[in-house]
């Protein structure tokens, strides 16, 4: 009786300044007291204008905020008004993000077309160029944001970090009675790279509330270690993202590991998973696993969520498993919809279980719950509304009869 209530552990809240991503009317605002943002990026050639449109268009469809396309070439700069104006044509207003390495200052000068049709630019400071042209060349890039009023992503890639940093602070370390080791100075290169650039375009006259920062790796704890010192030393909005995360499952559970521990901890203002899409994989996959992501961790809310046991030597057969796909599936294809016509049905919680043991009791915890007979059960699966038993479904039609029951308490 006198130890204290257990509370729940809510994810921690980093105070960042705000950028706003802008297409049109529709203003994505990342950081601040924006929720966490989704994010993606386009795999098809740029210059395929209406095939990168259509991709941007599914990749939005699955809850992207905004799309990044890469622009590396002058054919894919004249291209980007055109991807912009299909997009608009089908009535997509998703804000674009260009990826700009090596050349993005002739491709921002040159093509000023496509510097506005984009909504925001992402720059490399460790491939913006060498020596003398180093900050000629950002600082290009850094005056069409300004001229064009777009935010920037300032990221850093442990792939293409800037050798010219990383040999200085490693003729730094030498230096020291006690040298870091080559990881640490690695780590101290990503970050100085990322906040001496951002200080660089505040400094050319660019709004830090129009900077976000990010600085990937692709190795776990790496990826832990530098976002926490990150954030620590600066309060732009972080873009993370486990980069090169892999594919399949290996991809899913490092970036899900990696993102949920910094996201409960506050860090991380927008997210991308990267993942290798395996053959005949939808790009979307990405975009569902970050947005699962968020949902998990109660950030944000996107599709009603569906409780399902894994099913074991109770169970008498896979039909459980069929109704929590087809309801799962269900759910996700009504969402477009229902968005609209029934706000708050993204926080609905369903529960399909396979038999008594923890059927009635998960079920109660949900909004609509059902448990289905296991072995030596009765055939008779009871339904649980807002934690009360309902009704006893029978027979061979109670997918279908539950369905229905999701939708009339959907409607009501
Ligand atoms: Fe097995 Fe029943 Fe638990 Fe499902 S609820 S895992 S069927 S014991």
């Amino acid at each position: 009786d006198t130890a204290a209530p257990i509370a729940m552990v809510a994810p921690l809240a980093r105070r960042s300044r705000q950028a706003r991503i802008v297409w049109g009317s529709r203003v994505v605002t990342v950081g601040g007291d924006a929720p966490v943002r989704v994010q993606s990026m386009t795999n098809t050639d740029t210059v395929d204008a209406i095939g990168t449109a259509i991709q941007v268009k599914e990749l939005a469809q699955a809850g992207s905020e905004f799309v990044r396309i890469t622009v590396n070439t002058p054919e894919a700069a004249a291209a980007v008004p055109y991807i912009r104006e299909q997009l608009d044509r089908m009535g997509e207003s998703v804000p674009l993000v260009g990826d700009f390495h090596y050349n993005g200052h002739r491709l921002l000068t040159e093509f000023p077309d496509c510097a506005q049709a984009l909504s925001k630019y992402r720059i490399n400071p460790g491939n913006v160029g060498k020596g003398d042209k180093r900050d000629k060349q950002f600082g290009q890039m850094i005056e069409a944001a300004m001229r064009w009023d777009k935010a920037v992503r300032i990221g850093v890639n442990w792939g293409s970090l800037d050798q010219e940093l990383l040999a200085d602070l490693m003729d730094a370390n030498s230096q020291r009675a006690e040298p870091w080791d080559a990881r640490q100075v690695m780590y101290e290169a990503l970050i100085t790279s990322a906040i001496e650039s951002a200080r660089r375009a505040e400094a050319m006259g660019l709004a830090g509330e129009q900077i976000i920062l990010s600085c990937k790796v692709s190795g776990v704890q790496d990826l832990i270690a530098v976002y926490r010192e990150l954030a620590r030393r600066c309060d732009y909005a972080l873009h993370l993202g486990l980069t090169e995360a892999g594919m399949g499952t290996k991809g899913i559970v490092a970036s899900t590991t990696a993102l949920s521990i910094l996201l409960q901890e506050g860090i991380g203002d927008t997210i991308r998973v990267s993942l290798t899409p395996q053959p005949g994989e939808a790009r979307t996959q990405e975009v569902v696993v970050a947005a699962e992501i968020l949902q998990s961790l109660g950030l944000r809310a996107f599709v009603p969520s569906v409780t399902a046991c894994p099913g074991c030597g109770r169970t008498t057969s896979t039909t459980f498993q069929e109704l929590a796909k087809q309801i799962d599936d269900y759910l996700r294809a009504q969402m477009p919809v229902w968005r609209l016509r029934y706000p708050g049905v993204e926080r609905l919680k369903v529960a399909v279980m396979g038999c008594i043991v923890n059927g009635p009791g998960e079920s109660k915890h949900a909004d609509i719950g059902i448990s289905l007979p296991g072995t030596g059960e009765a055939p008779a699966a009871p339904v649980f509304i807002d934690g009360e038993k309902a009704l006893t479904l029978r027979g061979d039609n109670i997918a279908r009869e539950f369905q229905d029951i999701v939708n009339d308490y959907i409607a009501k």
